[in-house]
């Protein structure tokens, strides 16, 4: 499984038979906690933390249409 914290870049290991959508992790190199948003691929996104600034910037994927 071809994962990396998006934050650090650091490899993440993840069993595709014990994770499901929606499950959170915590990146043990950096400690940021993230969230399964997809499984097929596996795709992983920073948790926004509550109470957090609104300077926060999603993350946006291209949208590349046609
Ligand atoms: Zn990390």
């Amino acid at each position: 499984m071809a994962v990396v914290c998006p934050e650090c870049d650091n490899p993440l290991h993840l069993d595709a038979d014990e994770i499901e959508e929606g499950d959170t992790l915590q990146c043990d190199e950096c400690g940021i906690d993230l969230e399964i948003v997809g499984t097929d691929p596996v795709e992983v996104a920073p948790v926004d933390n509550s109470g957090y600034d609104d300077e926060d910037q999603p993350v946006v994927a291209d949208e590349d249409e046609d």
